[in-house]
């Protein structure tokens, strides 16, 4: 039987536009549609389908696809039945976002409330991609929830240092452990027939001019340290879209960078999706289309408002180039040939039939922020928690042993759920400390509470010196009377944010004095850090008896914390990032923010745990560290064979047991070293990890298996991952400087595989 569609409004408005374009084009009108064609048939594949889609478009329409219709939609095509692509910012939640068609930050726009998950930050702070691939799996609902399509993250840009403004939006500092997480979240995402974006390719590692910055970057670096958690969301997720940077790299603006999106991205790492670009990233016409960048946002009369902003244009965003009018221009010039259109537009095209948005558009009205997606966001939270220091076992607190609490600071009574930006959620609720601590301590602890320090820039009434001294003697008063003190210090929204970066590694004014006072005061105090960053902590730190990173937590990060402290839940979060003492021993310091709109990435591949691992300059806290409650045994390391030819894989296995009192997880941590190597590397580097968890006196077996991308680095002359022949050592450990155990691997043959 033949099925006929009826027209309905918005195919007759289709054929008006599309009429209308024509005339003002001057180019031939569209063929009727077909009534039944082949790229309806949800039998075909993607590709057929897009190719079949493909003959039936005019020149217009497909020049119309590769910009937006609005602010987060791509270009529909009623007239062929292809849907608008409809986005919501992420990556910890949907964002405020508007609803349809308009500027984000509009007076007028339209609130959205869903669940605030906890920062990528903390997130990579649990080790547990199955937690985040949970954790993706419940925003990707949301997502759907809203009747959108798509969700603007993973984030999985390389934190290089300290004070980039969206370090807490990113997996930190390694691309093995940030590549892992990218692949969970992209799964957990695609699962659900939501569209993710993988962002932003690449090397956006700072806020300071990141329309204008030209990143110096050799090859090696690129591929070690910048491209691998890209390359693994593509070749291990088969992520469907990937978003370009702001920054230009050597030379090259990331949107039309052929070495970047096509050498790298579409040749080497075999990405099929589309390349949407970051929102005002675009410089050209011709050389962004023929670069493969393939959908430009923001687009329509939204972008044309906002590029008309004097503030859009100071800050160096570009917009407007890829409009239907200037892309048939320039194929009609012949500076963009009619493959090249193509192919970008069967990107998109194989996009929106893949994820099933063609044959099943996501209809709003089911439920947000339910239980179940709560629950994901608490128990992130409170596994993301990281247990820096805790001299004589201060905590858990107990709380049948203790008849007062004060919690005192600038973050204790206001749940700061995340940072700035374009990723901040607002959340139905959000639960602060304070509020999460009397919650659990209940009628028999009292708690009481002292801000100790106003928040710098918040609330200019109280950032006077009378102002500052009253708080203090205020916060120092309540500390005295209480059993235990716990201060929550850290930044906020306005600190720490897309659109700037971190002014200081040093805690917010006053942040510093605030914990010397509290300390003095009660010699029971633990600290509570609530950032995305790593903090300057000389002043207090060697007096400070207790030490927790709650990061940003989402909206339940109040009742994780409270978790933690009452020793409900083991700590048993690792830091993603290396603390260094202060910025000055950074790798990047000297290399950064860059001068005349250059930064060179001189540093190389030396960045974290591999700078201070290698130069044996002593961090804060090393990357992977975090205590925990209970302790934990390694032992009987098991590597076979112990030596190896070609591409034999290397199963390594050891028991980790809960030697302690309580039931909690280890994060085991495997590092590579290499011995003898042609060229300079890192003293070790991460190549596994396995998050377990334990009862008392348990053991359990974990098991690696490592193929040549843990032995190899990049070789810029072969083009190339290559190992060389001689002896590795495997080190199995709890952080990158407790190593527990240790075993050599010989390499007995060059290794070159294929990337
Ligand atoms: C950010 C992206 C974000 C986009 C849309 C940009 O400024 O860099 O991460 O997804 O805006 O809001």
């Amino acid at each position: 039987m033949r099925l006929t569609r009826p027209l309905g409004f918005a195919s007759v408005m289709a054929l008006f536009f599309a009429a209308t374009f024509a005339v003002l084009t001057g180019s031939a009108a569209p063929k009727p549609a077909p009534s039944n064609p082949p790229y309806r048939n949800p039998k075909l594949s993607p590709e057929e389908r897009s190719a079949d889609l493909l003959k039936g478009m005019t020149l217009e329409e497909k020049a119309t696809m590769l910009s937006g219709s609005g602010w987060t939609e791509s270009a529909p095509i009623p007239r062929l039945g292809i849907p608008a692509i409809k986005m919501t910012d992420g990556p910890m939640g949907v964002r405020s976002w508007l609803g349809s068609s308009a500027i984000t930050n509009a007076p007028n726009a339209v609130k959205i409330e869903a669940t605030s998950f906890p920062a990528g930050i903390a997130m990579a702070a649990t080790w547990d991609p199955a937690l985040v691939q949970r954790e993706a799996q419940a925003i990707a609902q949301e997502v759907k929830a809203l009747g959108r399509d798509m969700i603007l993250g993973p984030t999985v840009n390389i934190n290089r240092q300290p004070l980039w403004g969206r370090n807490f939006e990113g997996y930190g500092e390694d691309p093995y452990l940030a590549g892992r997480l990218a692949v969970a979240y992209v799964r957990g995402v695609q699962g659900e027939h939501v569209i993710p974006s993988v962002k932003h390719f690449d090397a956006n590692n700072q806020e300071y001019e990141r329309h204008r910055i030209d990143e110096t970057i050799d090859e090696r670096t690129l591929h070690e340290i910048y491209l691998p958690a890209f390359q693994a969301a593509i070749q291990q997720a088969g992520a469907w879209t990937v978003m370009s940077a702001y920054n230009k790299i050597n030379g090259v603006y990331c949107a039309e960078s052929v070495p970047l999106l096509g050498d790298i991205l579409r040749h080497q790492f075999g990405f099929k999706g589309f390349v949407v670009s970051d929102w005002g990233s675009t410089y050209s016409t011709a050389p962004t289309v023929n670069a493969g960048m393939d959908l430009e946002m923001p687009g329509g009369p939204p972008m044309q408002e906002w590029f008309a902003r004097p503030k859009t244009q100071q800050a160096g965003n570009g917009a407007g180039w890829l409009t239907a009018d200037k892309v048939v221009a320039a194929v009609k010039a012949g500076q963009i040939s009619e493959t090249t259109l193509n192919e970008n537009v069967s990107h998109i095209l194989r996009v929106i039939f893949l994820s099933g948005i063609f044959d099943h558009p996501h209809a709003a009205g089911s439920p947000l922020d339910t239980p179940a997606q709560r629950a994901i966001a608490r128990q992130s939270s409170t596994e993301g928690i990281v247990l820096l220091k805790n001299d004589g076992n201060l905590l858990p607190l107990t709380i049948s042993k203790i008849r007062s609490i004060a919690v005192i600071g600038p973050n204790a009574a206001v749940a700061r759920t995340g940072g700035g930006g374009s990723s901040l959620v607002r959340p139905k609720y959000a639960i602060a400390p304070l509020e999460a601590i009397r919650e659990r301590a209940g009628n028999s602890v009292e708690v009481k509470y002292a801000r100790g320090a106003g928040m710098e820039g918040e609330d200019p009434a109280i950032d006077t010196p009378e102002a500052r001294a009253k708080l203090l003697t205020e916060a120092t008063e309540t500390a005295r009377k209480a059993d235990a003190a716990v201060v929550v210090v850290g930044r906020y929204s306005g600190l720490e944010s897309e659109g700037f970066d971190v002014k200081t590694m040093d805690l917010p004014a006053g942040q510093d004095d605030l914990i010397e006072a509290v300390e003095k005061a009660n010699p029971r105090t633990i600290v509570v850090l609530n950032t995305g960053d790593p903090v300057t902590m000389g002043r207090w730190i060697a007096q400070t008896p207790a030490l927790l990173d709650l990061w940003y937590g989402g909206q339940e990060g109040g009742r994780a914390l409270a978790s933690v402290l009452f020793g409900d839940a083991n700590p048993s979060g690792k830091l993603p990032v290396s603390f260094p003492k202060h910025f000055e021993d950074s790798p990047a310091y000297g290399h950064y923010p860059g001068k005349d709109l250059k930064v060179d990435y001189a540093e190389g591949i030396y960045v974290g745990y591999r700078y201070f691992d290698t130069k044996n300059i002593e961090p804060q806290f090393p990357f992977g560290f975090g205590l925990s409650y209970t302790t934990f045994g390694y032992s009987h390391l098991r590597v076979t064979p112990g030596t190896i030819a070609a591409d034999q894989p290397v199963e390594v296995s050891a028991t980790v047991r809960n030697t302690g009192s309580r039931s909690g997880a280890e994060v085991v941590e495997l590092y590579v070293h290499p011995g003898h190597t042609r060229i300079d590397r890192p003293a070790h580097e991460l190549k596994g990890f396995r998050r377990v968890e334990l009862k008392p006196g348990e053991s359990q077996r974990v098991r690696f298996r490592l193929d040549h991308a843990a032995f190899s680095y990049w070789d810029p002359a072969a083009q190339a991952w290559t190992a060389d022949p001689g002896q590795f050592e495997i080190q199995l450990g709890r952080s990158s400087r407790d190593i527990r155990l240790r075993a050599p691997v010989t390499l007995t043959q060059q290794r070159s595989p294929q990337q």
